[in-house]
């Protein structure tokens, strides 16, 4: 098969490479916007399946089937000017000649669009490969889960972050005993801090999920009582019949690296705010682009990045792409989970206040500038009714009440003697160290709500309308 355009020379030709959430966008934008009156539109995706919603994969898990994540009509791509090559992988960029090769043949671009995401990382590790080696990012992944899971009792997810606590519910949803083994000492390490870890921790493990922190695998050999024996330092290891690795993930950017395009620091095809590459023909978008050396693991950022090239290409006025906000709202195994700018509060001089709910396992982080004055970050576990507030106040820079706490505490807090809002001069991680020995040395109080503050900060007011004041006494963390 030869894709030249032998009978469309008065078109330029626009290819892009790649049939996920970004590079759909991308053809939506580059329609809506009149595109085909100028260009013929190659697609080329390595799935076999068009462009779907990766955000709601798991919902292949809970009875939706492959036609139904779809985020078109097939329709779309049988417009005239438009052709699909699904199941088509792109092999190499000849810049010279400006011709993307695959199997099947070439194609000539007058303008190449990179939308090629990102694969899932897994870690080298002794014995992993069939059943005790799967992915959690496409449709097929999904399908060898299902495959793996039916003879299976027991499923492990190596990796406790947004991805993996979510295969971990898959896997639940498939009938099987779950499992989260994290690297790190809590999970989320990206989006939460030390309490919120525990407090996410805890609501999990309730829900029968077994959590292991601090553990790396260091080798999969045949297990006794299941098929594989994960084996950790000192003798520990775990037993399981399928094992799905969500380590994070790498930027798709091969092809660009062969082609020698620039990469950025930390992998990915480096863009300006254009979202072009050093290759004035090559546009990169969504997860396989690095802007400023930063790479965008999020949907939205990646559309922001679709909307603005094809804006450019249609000859309209474009926004730069000058990064994104990565705050996250999610519900993970039915637990609310959000994250929200500078959750751990490396900002110099930012101060943190936190309510913390043992009983359920909820808390509630807010953290404000050196001035006090406004929002910098915050992070919430089990309820996320508060996150769109204190998302407001961060980007819209509001300035905060006269009592800060007052954004996180229940809005019943003032009628509870138990409430408190107090300053700790301690980092958090000293925190969580004293709350851990505290919870196994003595029952949990319900609820009590901490406001952590500088040592030269004077303490916070009461909470208006609420019974207690700042309290030096210690917090059911503490
Ligand atoms: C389970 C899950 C849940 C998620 N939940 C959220 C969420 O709640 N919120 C959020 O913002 N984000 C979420 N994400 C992330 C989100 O899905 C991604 O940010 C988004 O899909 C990125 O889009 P993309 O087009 O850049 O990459 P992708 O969607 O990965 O698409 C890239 C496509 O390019 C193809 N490709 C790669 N190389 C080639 C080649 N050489 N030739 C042809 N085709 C190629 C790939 O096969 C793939 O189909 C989630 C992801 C997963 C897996």
């Amino acid at each position: 098969m030869n894709f030249k355009n032998a009978n469309l020379k008065a078109l330029k030709t626009l290819v892009v490479v790649g049939n996920g959430m970004v590079g759909h966008h991308c053809v939506e934008q580059l329609i809506e916007r009149g595109a085909l009156e100028h260009y013929h539109l190659h697609v080329f995706s390595e799935e076999p399946m068009r462009a779907y919603d990766r955000v709601h994969l798991s919902e292949y898990f809970t009875g939706r089937d492959a036609e139904s994540l779809a985020l078109s009509e097939a329709s779309l791509y049988q417009t005239p000017g438009i052709t699909l090559h699904l199941g088509v992988p792109v092999l190499e960029i000849d810049r010279a000649r400006r011709e993307v090769i695959t199997a099947q043949g070439c194609v000539t671009y007058d303008t190449l669009v990179l939308a090629t995401g990102s694969y899932p990382f897994v870690p080298p590790i002794e014995g992993a490969e069939g059943d005790s080696r799967l992915v959690y990012r496409t449709l097929q992944d999904l399908d060898a889960i299902r495959a793996a899971a039916a003879n299976a009792r027991r499923g492990v997810v190596v990796g406790g972050g947004l991805l993996g606590l979510e295969a971990a519910n898959a896997l639940k949803s498939l009938g099987l005993e779950a499992h989260v083994v994290e690297f790190a000492p809590r999970l989320m390490p990206v989006q939460l801090d030390d309490f919120g870890g525990l407090a996410l921790k805890t609501q999990i493990e309730r829900l029968g999920v077994g959590v292991h922190l601090s553990r790396a695998t260091q080798s999969i050999s045949a297990g006794e009582q299941y098929r594989y024996r994960m084996n950790f330092a000192n003798d520990e290891f775990l037993e399981t019949d399928l094992i799905v690795f969500s380590a994070g993930i790498r930027a798709q950017d091969a092809l660009a690296r062969e082609a020698g395009l620039e990469i950025g620091p930390r992998g990915g095809v480096a863009i300006n705010d254009e979202c072009l590459s050093c290759d004035p023909h090559i546009y990169a978008i969504g997860e396989c682009a690095s802007w400023n050396g930063s790479l965008f693991g999020l949907v939205a950022p990646g559309y922001q990045m679709a909307r603005g090239v094809a804006a450019l290409l249609c000859g309209q006025a474009a926004e730069p792409f000058v990064g994104a906000d990565m705050s996250t709202k999610l519900k993970l195994l039915g637990v609310d989970v959000g994250s929200i700018g500078d959750a751990h509060a490396h900002t110099p001089g930012a101060r943190s206040y936190q309510f913390i709910d043992e009983a359920s396992a909820s808390y509630r982080r807010l953290v404000v500038d050196a001035s006090g004055k406004h929002v910098i970050g915050a992070v919430l576990v089990g309820d996320n009714s508060y996150y769109d507030t204190l998302l407001q106040y961060m980007q819209n820079a509001i300035a905060l009440p006269a009592e800060p706490a007052s954004l996180i505490l229940p809005s019943s807090a003032a009628r509870r003697p138990w409430a408190l809002a107090r300053c700790r001069n301690r980092p958090p991680s000293a925190r969580a160290t004293t709350s851990t020995r505290a919870r196994s040395a003595r029952p949990s109080m319900p609820v009590a709500a901490t406001s952590a503050c500088s040592s030269r900060r004077p303490r916070p007011a009461p909470v208006a309308g609420a019974a207690p004041a700042c309290s030096s006494k210690s917090s059911s963390m503490s």
